[in-house]
């Protein structure tokens, strides 16, 4: 039977507002406030940029530290992430049961708000998590946690203070340009948080209006009548082939590289407690041992994803078609592989994100101090890796640090809490999986930094702490036993 969604719901919401009490949430505030310079402008204790999953569990995560956190999205509320936007699979590749960013709190799980809605037949009818609904859950767990975002306002530069002991950020807000100063900053900035697509160079050829990448916002109705080019066989290849496909393309035609399709998803199979928790106390030959297998064993689409493409008499997979050149042709394109020549209208790449600081003017601040992989390691003659040698080198609780010691002061104040974390620290900023297990490492972290840095403040707390637990009339002293009748 399906349940009554207004009660339900208010009644899961009744139940996590317990647990929530039962918790002591929020924890107890214990940062000083602070001021800065003759007009007394308010330093904030945490700004987190981005306010997807990643941006909201560690605002949680801070909260339950008892640490004020300010969150600010350039999206409009319920369109942060590419969920509602860039992202055009139908469902989640995640297992429905993964507890994502509920930070330990049963009735914050994507489960317990599902069951709530649909109820327990539909949860176990359901296969996996509609793409929507998980950013319907996502609108839900901002709106009970009451986490504190900004929607509409973008972070447009990112300046450490020379002092060392603060960042002030630009801001472009609905209400015109400001800024803030904030004593850290969290990076929650998503899959291509220090960057952007990873453009291939064969189509700098080509007019901008002929193609995309998988990850550009675009009405797929355009493709209407059209024979389009899909190169790449991720699971955002798929996606764009499946919905190019309904939106009636002529034809699609993936254009794989490889000679076949991955069958496994090896990070996946990494995925255990040890790893998730020790990664970061790994040396560095078995982070990159790790991570550089995952990367060239490559993450096969997922199956339904690949049903949805391959359910067309329309669609055509080919292997071993890597693009050696592309050029307008008329109104359309050649495409040359060693397979042959394919004539497109329009040509869809789905070659992934790259690190990128200049696709990211905001960083022009720090980029070039930003300490990376390449600065720090060198892999095996045969183990080269661009992405991994580009991720930045990060400390123990995801913060940047200064390429050349001394350059830029401050630089430790930002922590890099996205994906290009994962050669650090696992795979614990930004996928579902283990999303609350990265944003508790970086809360507590924060947590332990401020302890330290304002420690004569918390000494002389400690000092004039004064409430008594015993008031003196509990006993009365005993004389000595031979002056006792
Ligand atoms: C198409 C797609 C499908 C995916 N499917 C899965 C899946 O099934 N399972 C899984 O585990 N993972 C999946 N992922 C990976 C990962 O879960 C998502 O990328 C997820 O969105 C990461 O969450 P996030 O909070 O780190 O980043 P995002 O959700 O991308 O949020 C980042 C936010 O930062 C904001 N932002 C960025 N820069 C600024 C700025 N300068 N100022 C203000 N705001 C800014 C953006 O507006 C955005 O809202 C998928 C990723 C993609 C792209």
């Amino acid at each position: 039977m399906t349940p009554d969604p207004v009660s339900s719901l208010a009644a899961l919401e009744a139940r996590l507002a317990q647990d929530l009490e039962y918790l002591g949430w929020p924890g107890r505030q214990w940062m000083p406030a602070q001021q800065r310079g003759a007009d007394g402008e308010a330093v904030l204790d945490v700004v987190v940029i981005g306010g997807g999953q990643a941006g909201l569990a560690a605002w949680v995560g801070l909260a339950q530290q008892g640490i004020r956190a300010v969150v600010f999205d350039r999206a409009p509320a319920g369109n942060e992430g590419p969920w509602a936007t860039t992202a055009r699979m139908e469902t989640l590749r995640s297992p429905k049961e993964l507890t994502g960013p509920a930070m330990g709190l049963p009735a914050l799980t994507f489960r317990a708000w599902f069951e709530a809605r649909f109820g327990l037949e539909a949860w176990t009818a359901m296969d996996k998590i509609p793409r929507l609904q998980w950013m319907d859950y996502l609108v839900w767990y901002r709106r009970v946690m009451s986490v504190d975002v900004r929607n509409e306002t973008a972070v447009t530069g990112i300046h450490p203070l020379p002092d060392a002991t603060a960042v002030r950020l630009d801001l472009r807000t609905p209400e015109g340009p400001r800024s803030v100063l904030a004593r850290r900053v969290v990076l929650a900035t998503g899959r291509d948080g220090l960057g952007g697509p990873a453009i291939p160079a064969f189509v700098n050829t080509l007019p901008r209006g002929k193609w995309a990448h998988s990850s550009d916002e675009m009405d797929y109705g355009q493709l209407r009548g059209l024979s389009v080019g899909v190169v790449g066989a991720g699971s955002s290849a798929m996606d764009s082939a499946g919905t190019a496909l309904e939106a009636g393309a002529h034809s699609v035609e993936l254009l794989i590289r490889r000679p076949d399709l991955p069958r496994v998803n090896k990070g996946k199979g990494a995925g255990v407690p040890g790893l998730t928790q020790g990664h970061y106390d790994l040396p560095d030959e078995l982070k990159w041992r790790i991570r550089h297998y995952i990367n060239v064993a490559n993450v096969p689409p997922p199956h339904g994803s690949t049903l949805r493409v391959s359910g067309h008499s329309n669609a055509f997979f080919n292997f071993g078609c890597p693009i050696l050149s592309a050029a307008p042709e008329g109104d359309a394109m050649r495409v040359s592989t060693p397979k042959g020549d394919f004539v497109f209208d329009f040509l869809i790449v789905s070659t992934g994100f790259k690190v990128d600081w200049a696709h990211r003017p905001e960083f022009d601040g720090i980029a070039s101090h930003v300490r990376t992989w390449k600065d720090r390691f060198v892999p095996a003659p045969g183990d080269e890796d661009q992405e991994l040698a580009d991720s930045p080198d990060l400390g123990p609780v995801f913060e940047f640090q200064q390429r050349v010691p001394g350059a830029c002061p401050g630089l430790e104040r930002i922590h890099c809490f996205c994906y290009p974390a994962a050669l650090s620290h696992g795979t614990v900023s930004g996928d579902i999986p283990a999303i609350s297990e990265g944003a508790k490492r970086l809360a507590s972290g924060i947590a332990s930094l401020f302890y330290r840095e304002d420690f004569d403040y918390h000494y002389a707390n400690l000092e004039a702490y004064s409430e008594p637990e015993l008031f003196g009339d509990e006993w009365v002293p005993a004389p000595p036993p031979s002056e006792r009748g």
